[in-house]
């Protein structure tokens, strides 16, 4: 059984029947990429099945969205069109109004603004919608488009996931080695060069990813970005870095290396958690784990410099 069909199985109420019909909708539903409408999907069921009808998919169509599967989108245009949501995470649109194309993306700093404003008003949000309507390159220059994202949402989303943890691995590495070579505590030292060795080593095989996914699709790199994550594009420990060259004491380097990881970890496992099943999904959560057992090490070491600091102080 492949995963979509493994995906179908789970949502299928316990002992109801399967449908060939509705398995046939879903599926050719399911191998679409963008976001087509109900009468384009009835073209092409029929390409399969002629006897299906179109009451039939209408009603399988809203039962896919109810399941949740479906997302039923409006770009204005008097009627609804409809993306998959399997392995495919919640985005927001640009939607190009000469040649109808839509293109997605994702960005933490517009989920963090619906976040601060829904707190501040005591408002429950559930759903939002982000549309940006104009012209894209294509239709503005007459040059060719560039790769289109159809397709590889999916990609697009593991390979910008990738480089948000490869980017916080290099500036944790930086941090650790910079702390090593700062800290006087030889215990410290140890620590920070552990954990650098340890970024080290996670970011060869985050780039081993990185390199198997661009040979799935060798266009991939040259596909627009899917993920604005400005603040971690940088890596999350950057800012903790340029703080330790200002010179600091051991328990402060301990400090912000904690600040570091903690943040580092709730970012991840925040949005892992958030996203839709997929590749992407999987970096950010097993990379929040990573991060927390950095964090743990940290504290630890953090509680053990204070005791041997306060027992040096009552010997003297
Ligand atoms: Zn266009
Ligand atoms: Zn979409």
């Amino acid at each position: 059984m492949d995963s979509t069909a493994t995906f179908l199985e789970g949502l299928r109420p316990a002992g109801s029947k399967r449908s060939s019909k509705r398995d046939l909708i879903v599926n050719v539903f399911l191998r679409q990429e963008g976001h087509i409408t109900a009468d384009t999907l009835v073209e092409l069921i029929r390409r399969e099945d002629q006897r299906i009808s179109r009451a039939t998919i209408y009603r399988t169509l809203q039962w896919m969205v109810d399941a949740g599967i479906a997302r039923k989108v409006d770009f204005g245009e008097g009627r609804f069109r409809f993306e998959h949501s399997y392995r495919h995470p919640r985005h927001f649109h640009l939607i190009c109004k000469t040649c109808s194309r839509s293109f997605e993306f994702l960005s933490s700093d517009i989920e963090a603004l619906i976040e601060e404003v829904s707190t501040a008003r005591n408002f429950a949000p559930r759903q939002s919608v982000l549309q940006i309507h104009g012209t894209c390159e294509a239709c503005r220059t007459g040059r060719a488009p560039a790769p289109a994202e159809g397709g590889v949402t999916e990609l697009l989303f593991a390979r910008d996931a990738l480089r948000v943890a490869i980017a916080t691995e290099r500036s944790g590495r930086d941090f650790y080695s910079r702390a090593a070579r700062l800290t006087k505590d030889p215990r410290g030292r140890k620590v920070f060069e552990k954990l650098a060795e340890e970024e080290k080593e996670h970011l060869g095989t985050l780039e081993a990813r990185y390199a198997e996914l661009l040979r799935q699709d060798p266009d991939l790199e040259a596909r627009p970005a899917f993920l604005f994550f400005k603040g971690a594009a940088n890596g999350l420990f950057a800012a903790g870095a340029e703080q330790l060259s200002k010179g600091m004491t051991d328990r402060e380097a301990l400090m912000i290396g904690i600040k570091c990881e903690r943040g580092s970890h709730r970012f991840f496992k925040r949005y892992g958690e958030k996203f839709e099943d997929s590749e992407g999904k999987q970096i950010f959560l097993e990379f929040a784990d990573e991060e927390r057992a950095h964090l743990e090490l940290l504290i630890r070491e953090y509680r053990g410099l204070v005791e041997r600091q306060r027992r040096r102080g009552r010997k003297r």
